[in-house]
Parts: structure tokens; C-alpha cells; sequence
């Protein structure tokens, strides 16, 4: 937090209007999985078997400046020098979050050393079948959970991160989260699903009225023992309790492509150094006030949980209220009470593959 908390005033002082807080550094694209939300893996053979040296992986850590690099993919523990990444990127003192679905860690795990600046996030989307069928993997959550007790063991810091759709029980997702505080992971963190227009399943993305309803039947009421790995004024942002225009440039993505425009999620483009990426993109042409449909029903965290960050610091009023919301977690709400006592509709057990023509037409609300 003090990292962060310095990095951003050292950019409030330097007058830097757009600044990155984590690189989103994409290796490569291969995965072990193949989930009906996910937008990534859906290359031609010849770019899945593409990987980034890792002196093209320093170069752009060292070019962004962020503090934090995110390491999603793919599935970073395929990269065949992923032990040498992870080493170069301790060495250089960033906080690296390796967003694994643990079905390699028990394999690879020698091949990393326990830091402060190292942390496994490891991808659970809720409790065992909930994560199954979300991961399209019978058996994943198991090896997973297994995962996450033998880094634990070694004394890894280790984190989870989990994406929810639509049809996602929020009883269910607070019976998780007991689950991984019980685990004795150190934090959550939480996004609602992107409707990437190449992910197979297009029909449990979530428009944004929608998202916001189903983060306050989860997240108010919050149990003391609940630690989110995330700013309390994203979480608060999920919830419909702030509005914040979305800072793409917050999380830049650099992959085998180069940098990615204009943010992890969409591809506009691609610029060879992230200071062409900053200087070459149209940014007014995003975020959801823009009128742009691809980013209509976008609540990521890659591109909203930067903004939460900089409303912190940019006002007194931010600061406050981020102390506010880090002291006072309890978020009584009566109406989310109810909520959590709707009926669910049942979700169906298998995935259905969509053709793109249907995909989610929500809300901008
Ligand atoms: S609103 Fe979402 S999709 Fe659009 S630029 Fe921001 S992060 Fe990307």
C-alpha cells in the first residue's frame, strides 16, 4: 500500500495526468484451459505458440514504470522461462501477481522463491462447482484449492482472483469467500466478467445494472473476516455507490503483439513502446461515456480499479472517503439482505456455445 500510496503522489506531483499503476504483461497466450468467458485464447496456432523473451518482458516492465506487474496470459506457468521472468521482475523490487489456475503450481512451484513481492493469484470463479463450470474443467477447483495449500506451505503469498458472470449466487459467492479466508489466503480480488466478443459463451455476461445489483447483495453486509486484495473504492464502485470514468491507461497490456490499445480487454491496435501507446491512442474514444458499445456494460477492475486508485488521491473528499471505506466495512444494507433471499435461476449445468449475433444487449444505466 505505501508503494502505491508514494508511486502515485511522486506522478500527482510530477503534474503526470495519465500514469500506469500495473502492467498487465501478457507472455504468451497458451492455456491449459479453455473457459467459455475468456477472450484469449481464441488465436490461430501459430500465436499461441508465440512466448516473450524475457528480456522483451524487462523491456516493457522497465519502459511502463508501474509499480505492480500482473502476469495473466494464457497460462503463465506454461511459459518455458517463466522462473527467469518472475526472478528479473524480485530483482527489479516489483510486485508481481502471477494469476495462475494452479493446475501447474504444484509442478513449477520449485522454480520460484518465496518474496514479498511475488504473490500467486490464483484463479477460483467460486466453490467447486461453481469454478468447474465456469473453468469448463471437472476437478479443477480440487487441484486448485491443493495448489493454494502447498504455496501456502512453502510460505508463498498467495492470493485469489475470482470473475463472476450472470447467474452467479451471491449466497454462494459469501459461502466462498469464508471458504478462502478459512484457506488462509492473504486477500480476494474480484471483477465481473467482460463480454469479449471471441469468448464462446455469450450469454452470462453482465450489463452494468446488473452488476451493480448483484456486487451489493454480495459485498454489503460484509463479514469482519472478508479481505479483498482490491481499492474499497472499486469494491465500493461494483457496488453502484460511486460512479468513476474508466482510466484504460491505468492498466496498460503488453503482449506478443506489443502494447495493446487502448486496455486488456479490447484490441484497437498496437503501438511498439508504451510511450507511443499513451501518445497514439485516442482515449476519448473509451469508456462507457464515450458512446463506444464496446465499452457500454465494461465494470473491470483493468480498467476502473486505477481510477478508484486516483480518486483516492485526488482529493481530500477521495481520501476520506477511502479511509471511510477501509474503517467501516460492514455496509448494513436491509435491501441486499433481501436480495440474497431472491430466488436463483438455475444455472444450466452445461455451456452454451453462442454465435456472436446473440450476444448480451444490456444497459448502459
Ligand atoms: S471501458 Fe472497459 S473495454 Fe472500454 S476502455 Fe475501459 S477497460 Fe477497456
Amino acid at each position: 500500500m505505501w508503494t502505491v500510496a508514494s508511486y502515485v503522489l511522486r506522478q500527482k506531483l510530477a503534474g503526470r495526468k495519465q500514469y500506469p499503476l500495473v502492467l498487465m504483461l501478457e507472455p504468451l497466450f497458451r492455456c491449459n484451459l479453455a473457459c467459455a468467458g475468456c477472450g484469449k485464447i481464441q488465436y490461430p496456432a501459430h500465436i499461441l505458440k508465440k512466448d516473450l523473451s524475457p528480456e522483451e518482458c524487462f523491456r516493457a516492465v522497465d519502459e511502463c514504470g508501474a509499480p505492480m506487474v500482473s502476469i495473466p496470459g494464457g497460462e503463465p506457468l506454461m511459459h518455458p522461462q517463466i522462473g527467469e521472468i518472475i526472478a528479473g521482475l524480485v530483482a527489479r523490487r516489483k510486485y508481481i501477481y502471477l494469476c495462475t489456475n494452479a493446475l501447474l503450481l504444484k509442478e513449477k512451484i520449485h522454480l520460484f522463491q518465496p518474496s514479498k513481492y511475488l504473490t500467486f493469484s490464483i484463479h477460483l470463479d467460486g466453490q467447486r462447482d461453481g469454478h468447474d463450470l465456469a473453468v469448463c474443467r471437472e476437478g479443477g477447483y480440487d487441484i486448485a484449492v491443493d495448489a493454494v495449500k502447498e504455496a501456502l506451505r512453502r510460505g508463498f503469498r498467495v492470493t485469489t482472483n475470482t470473475t463472476l458472470f450472470d447467474g452467479a449466487n451471491p449466497k454462494c459467492v459469501r459461502a466462498f469467500f469464508d471458504e478462502m479466508m478459512e484457506l488462509g489466503v492473504e486477500g480476494m480480488m474480484l471483477s465481473p466478467g467482460y463480454s469479449y466478443d471471441k469468448a464462446p459463451d455469450q450469454k452470462h455476461f453482465l450489463g452494468r445494472a446488473r452488476t451493480r445489483r448483484m456486487f451489493r447483495a454480495i459485498l454489503s453486509n460484509r463479514k469482519k473476516s472478508w479481505r479483498f486484495n482490491l481499492s474499497p473504492l472499486f469494491l465500493e464502485f461494483l457496488m453502484g455507490k460511486k460512479t468513476y470514468p474508466c482510466t484504460p491507461w491505468g492498466m496498460p497490456t503488453y503482449n506478443v503483439f506489443g502494447w495493446q490499445k487502448p486496455c486488456y480487454l479490447l484490441q484497437d491496435g498496437y503501438a511498439e513502446t508504451f510511450a507511443e501507446l499513451l501518445a497514439t491512442t485516442e482515449w476519448s474514444n473509451y469508456g462507457t461515456e464515450s458512446g463506444n458499445p464496446a465499452c457500454a456494460n465494461c465494470m473491470v477492475h483493468s480498467g476502473y480499479e486505477a481510477s478508484a486508485v486516483n480518486a483516492t488521491f485526488s482529493s481530500l473528499a477521495g481520501f476520506l472517503a477511502t479511509v471511510k471505506a477501509t474503517l467501516f466495512t460492514g455496509y448494513h444494507d436491509e435491501e441486499a439482505l433481501r436480495l440474497l433471499d431472491e430466488p436463483q435461476a438455475p444455472v444450466h449445468p452445461l455451456v452454451q456455445i453462442a454465435t456472436p449475433s446473440e450476444s448480451l444487449q444490456e444497459t448502459r444505466a
